[in-house]
């Protein structure tokens, strides 16, 4: 069993800091980094900073160390996070969530892995077949997720390149019986263009370097990425696992996960198109325009099961209703034609994705479940989703990212620190209010109404006419030149950190960001047009078709303008902030120790940067100043009854809250406890503990 850590490793929780300043938060994190411990509590929430190196710290012994045993016993790891997740399910029939944050490269991904793996392993111990299979989907779809929603950064070489939150439900006896996954705004701008250094989706290099001489030869494609536009840029750089090993290790979970062979072949059969479709070139002779190459055209006709011609014409035209009810073929201009089919590319990899996750959904989804048989069923879900960016250029993507950390931060606030106080208020407990930046402000700047940055955006996107970057950007300025969080560089011309009269700021809660407007309302609109979806309607390939339901509608049927991609994802992140809220919250805080993958070097000015916008030290002020733990009356006695002699079998007090007095009495734990209206709090973990331990033992 792992021991708990003597004192030359620092504090293994930051709340017994002798003072809660930033120096010594500081100094506690960096020595416990240099010391190799790279967990550390701040109540029941744990801090990780990422070692750059493989630890001896997980698998079956440090498993079996952490299950089932009290957070405080063992030292800090993401193991105790998730069996307190698990154990307040399982005990309190309660839904709980663990939420991973933290910026590109600190960790999220790889601590949601450990953390599925631990849940699997502490479950299902008498191997029932059916509960196997559950667990066996569910952490085989991460080997799929991956390959096709990340990609190498310069930050990082596996980025998730897409958000993702994952349900897993449990019956009542705590054994998985289903799960769900839902995926936020996939970075599809990669699919076409990546920054110099930096690759594509995993996926494209997988089944080029991977793939079977006979796979390749049916898509008609070669094996070296540079042939291809779309992954030219990142043919040459290398990452840290085999893309031809990872191939056949993605074949494999697609088949142990339910993908028909069918289903397989018409996934590559995309990505075949997609890589064809980047080849394509447009040439004009001055009256009309022509693809370059025949040849691809045939390819993607096939691949696609459409026909050549019809491939062809929808590459070079569109159909419009004119106002007569006429419908007529209006040739693109080359550069039209261009935009056309990066804009499919990019459409067909988006929706690629998200029918295979809908895939692994409806194969893990929970079947023939009957609350009044089987009795409740509870979540733990799992949330890993891309951190704060700041980057040299920012954009609407960023925009979102950012905006989606505003809307965390805030359901952070709201349960942890201000539920937090005003459950001490509510309850009649001596309190001193801490101070905290709330940031809710920043919130409404992005998302309000009417008056909000996505309004303005879906305004100038809506309206008729031709509305440029540069006028919504003029519409932004007069709407919230006074707003304390947003400036744009004609509003200050002055200020250095923006550099182009395109640029706008905002002051996030994380820190200053400068948005480059350019290119943000084509990103906000996305648009694509009709007779794409048609031409994959309309093919031979069922799960191609099943893809693009819309495609039915002629175009005199296409009267509803879609929502713009800035209200969608407002849409889903504002039902995920309320499926979150509903559930009982476990946080894992992921810190990037430095820029350059090193397992050695802590760069001081970068952790504190991490540590301040992340509110980890309000977070300790907060849990010090509080009492980690509390129970209603009635539950605790219940609990506990049995270990005083005057509570057991039943007591003779007037009420529930004095009987909990003559344990916690009995006990000698008066200093560490405070008695609410309706609930007991306890300061720490120990006499808990204690009383646990003494249950277990009669
Ligand atoms: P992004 O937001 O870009 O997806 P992330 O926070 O998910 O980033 P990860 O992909 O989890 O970051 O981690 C980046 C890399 O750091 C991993 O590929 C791995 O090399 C290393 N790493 C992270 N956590 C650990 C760990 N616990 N042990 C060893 N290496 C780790
Ligand atoms: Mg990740």
């Amino acid at each position: 069993m792992a021991e708990l850590e003597g004192l030359e490793f620092g504090k293994s929780d930051f709340v017994l800091l002798d003072e809660v300043i930033m120096e010594q938060f500081m100094e506690n994190l960096k020595l416990r980094f240099e010391k190799g411990r790279i967990y550390t509590f701040i109540g029941e929430v744990v801090v990780s900073v990422n070692p750059y190196k493989n630890m001896d710290i997980y698998g079956t012994e440090a498993i079996e160390a952490y299950r089932g045993r009290e957070l405080y016993e063992n030292p800090p790891h993401l193991y105790a996070v998730a069996d307190a997740a698990y154990k307040a399910m399982k005990r309190r029939a309660k839904d709980t969530c663990i939420v991973i944050s933290g910026e590109s490269g600190a960790g999220k991904t790889e601590a949601s892995k450990y953390i599925m793996q631990y849940i699997a392993a502490i479950t299902n111990p008498s191997q029932r077949a059916e509960v196997e299979s559950v667990k066996n989907v569910l952490l085989k779809s991460t080997c799929v997720l991956e390959a096709f929603g990340n990609a190498k950064t310069n930050r990082n070489d596996n980025s998730s390149r897409f958000g993702k939150y994952m349900d897993i439900n449990f019956n009542f006896n705590g054994e998985p019986t289903g799960g769900h996954i839902n995926n936020y705004l996939l970075e599809k701008s990669r699919v076409i263009q990546q920054q110099g250094g930096e690759r594509n989706f995993h996926s494209f290099y997988q089944v080029l370097r991977g793939g079977s001489n006979d796979l390749l030869g049916s898509l008609h494609l070669e094996k070296d990425p540079a042939i291809y536009s779309y992954t030219r840029e990142g043919a040459a750089s290398t990452t840290s696992s085999n893309d031809s090993s990872n191939h056949k290790a993605v074949l494999s979970a697609l088949k142990v996960i339910g993908f028909t062979a069918k289903e397989i072949d018409s996934i590559y059969k995309i990505l075949g198109t997609i890589l064809h479709l980047g080849n394509l070139e447009f040439e004009s002779d001055g009256e009309s325009v022509q693809v370059v190459g025949a040849q691809l055209v045939n390819h993607i006709a096939e691949l696609t099961r459409t026909d050549p011609d019809d491939v062809s014409k929808t590459l070079l035209y569109r159909t419009v209703a004119t106002g007569g009810g006429e419908v007529i073929d209006k040739g693109h201009s080359e550069q039209e034609a261009s935009y056309g089919k990066d804009a499919f590319a990019k459409a067909l990899y988006e929706r690629l994705f998200g029918w295979i996750v809908s895939r692994i959904n409806t194969v893990i989804e929970v079947k023939g479940y009957n609350p009044v048989l089987h009795g409740k069923n509870t979540v733990i879900g799992v949330l890993d989703i891309y951190g704060f960016e700041i980057f040299d250029n920012n954009s609407f993507e960023q925009f979102c990212i950012n905006y989606c950390n505003e809307k965390l931060q805030q359901l952070f606030i709201e349960l942890i620190l201000r539920q937090e106080q005003d459950e001490y208020q509510r309850e009649g407990i001596t309190w001193q209010h801490i101070e905290y930046f709330n940031n809710q402000i920043i919130v409404d700047l992005v998302e309000q109404p009417h008056k909000g940055i996505i309004s303005i955006l879906d305004e100038a996107c809506l309206s008729v006419g031709k509305v440029t970057d540069i006028i919504c950007l003029e519409s932004m300025d007069t709407k919230l030149g006074q707003h304390p969080h947003y400036t744009s560089r004609k509003l200050c011309p002055t200020d250095k950190s923006m550099e182009f009269h395109r640029d706008f700021r905002i002051r996030h809660y994380a820190g200053d960001v400068t948005y480059s407007v350019e290119g943000f309302l084509d990103k906000n609109k996305d648009p694509l047009f009709q007779d794409f979806k048609r031409l994959m309607y309309n093919s031979e390939d069922p799960v191609l078709k099943e893809m693009w339901p819309e495609g039915k509608l002629r175009i005199t049927e296409v009267t509803k303008r879609p929502l713009t991609a800035a209200t969608l994802f407002k849409n889903s992140i504002i039902a995920l902030v309320d499926k979150l809220a509903c559930k009982e919250p476990y946080y894992v805080r992921c810190i990037k120790p430095n820029e350059m993958k090193s397992p050695v070097l802590f760069d001081d000015a970068r952790c504190h940067h991490q540590v301040a916008y992340l509110g980890l030290l309000e977070n300790v002020r907060v849990r010090r100043a509080g009492f980690a733990y509390r129970q209603p009356y009635a539950r605790f006695l219940q609990r506990y009854k049995m270990t005083c002699e005057y509570t057991w079998p039943n007591h003779l007090m007037a009420t529930d809250q004095e009987a909990v007095k003559a344990i916690i009495d009995h006990h000698g734990f008066q200093s560490d406890v405070a008695y609410g209206h309706t609930k007991l709090f306890v300061r720490t973990p120990r006499s808990l503990f204690t009383l646990e331990q003494e249950r277990a033992a009669l």
